[in-house]
């Protein structure tokens, strides 16, 4: 019990001591990805050439158990080309049911010419041959690089409404827990995840690792359900009309941070939560104007494909700025 205790309060600590030390939260989104092929190591790198304070990646876990740095529970095709060169299928296969070895013939340096991804990411520079990377690869890339400031934000990719895709959440959370702490990068981490399930595992088996509550109120995301009876089977049993308010819910989840699609949120809003003790981010967050509105509601962070115009308006409110950190993948 003591033990407990000591340890809860030394976690605590240091989750004041980081948030104290960081100020604004400038978070590259799966690297640069308006610039750089997404959760790839050239575009972990371009974010670290830009300066930003915190890498937002994804994680899917491979049928050997490695932790691996990609969007998708199952491979995508508008960004995935097989060996033979050609992009893959619809739908493309689980990541849970290939090999690291088999999720490395994969070339993901490019979007699919013509879809509307290639539309939405059209200034994104193709980099073929580039592979879907290891998140130990992440690690040792940012070591490389010398930034021994950068956070990592770690999104745990899985869904209530597809358990057979996964591991499940209590086994998913683990496995990310054990890889921060092999790393060595647990003060330097958070975990966020639209599924509060695995956040729950997180803060019962590491409270020195921040969570983050990842919401959407809109279209077939929806992960609040506010006209719902029933729980969201993505809040870990926690009922809206409970609380009737987003930011209650997640402090009454013991969360750190609300991470917002920034069209949910609003002045008020942003109050609320930081009222209640909660950080706020505003996800995703490209267009300069829209940045500076996003900047007006007073949130703690936000997290964008474009760092480096978040910069420039970051510059333009005279904000100190995270520093370049340049390496080569
Ligand atoms: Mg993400």
């Amino acid at each position: 019990m003591l033990m407990t205790i000591r340890h809860f309060t030394l976690a605590a600590a240091l989750l004041a001591a980081s948030l104290h030390s960081h100020g604004f939260d400038l978070q590259g989104h799966r690297g640069a990805r308006a610039l750089t092929p997404e959760n790839t190591l050239p575009s972990f790198a371009q974010a670290l050439g830009i300066g930003v304070t915190t890498l937002e990646l994804d994680i899917a876990i491979t049928k050997d158990g490695v932790l691996v740095v990609t969007h998708d529970r199952a491979l995508n095709p508008d960004i995935t080309r097989g060996p033979d060169g050609r992009f893959i299928d619809a739908p493309g296969p689980a990541v849970s049911s290939l090999s690291f070895a088999e999720v490395a013939r994969y070339d993901v340096g490019r979007i699919k010419p013509g879809t509307n991804y290639a539309r939405q990411f059209s200034d994104q520079k193709a980099i073929d041959g580039t592979r879907i990377p290891r998140l130990a690869d992440l690690f040792a890339l940012v070591k490389k690089s010398g930034n021994d400031q950068v956070r990592f934000a770690i999104e745990t990719k899985l869904s209530p409404l597809a358990p057979q895709d996964t591991l499940a959440p209590e086994a998913f959370a683990r496995a990310v827990v054990a890889a921060i702490r092999e790393a060595g990068m647990a003060s330097r981490s958070s975990v966020l995840s639209f599924d509060w399930r695995t956040l729950q595992v997180i803060q019962r088996e590491a409270p020195e690792i921040p969570t983050v509550y990842l919401t959407i109120q809109r279209g077939n995301g929806d992960n609040i359900g506010v006209d719902k009876a029933e729980p969201s089977p993505w809040t870990a049993g926690l009922r809206y009309s409970d609380y009737r308010s987003v930011p209650k819910m997640i402090k009454a989840a013991g969360g750190h941070t609300w991470s917002a699609f920034h069209l949910d949120l609003t002045a008020e809003k942003v109050k609320e939560a930081q009222a209640l003790g909660l950080q706020v981010l505003a996800w995703t967050v490209n267009e300069p104007a829209r940045m500076a509105a996003v900047f007006d509601m007073g949130v703690n962070g936000i997290v964008t494909d474009r760092p480096d115009l978040l910069r420039e308006e970051m510059k333009r409110r005279g904000m100190a700025l995270p520093a370049p950190t340049p390496v080569t993948p």
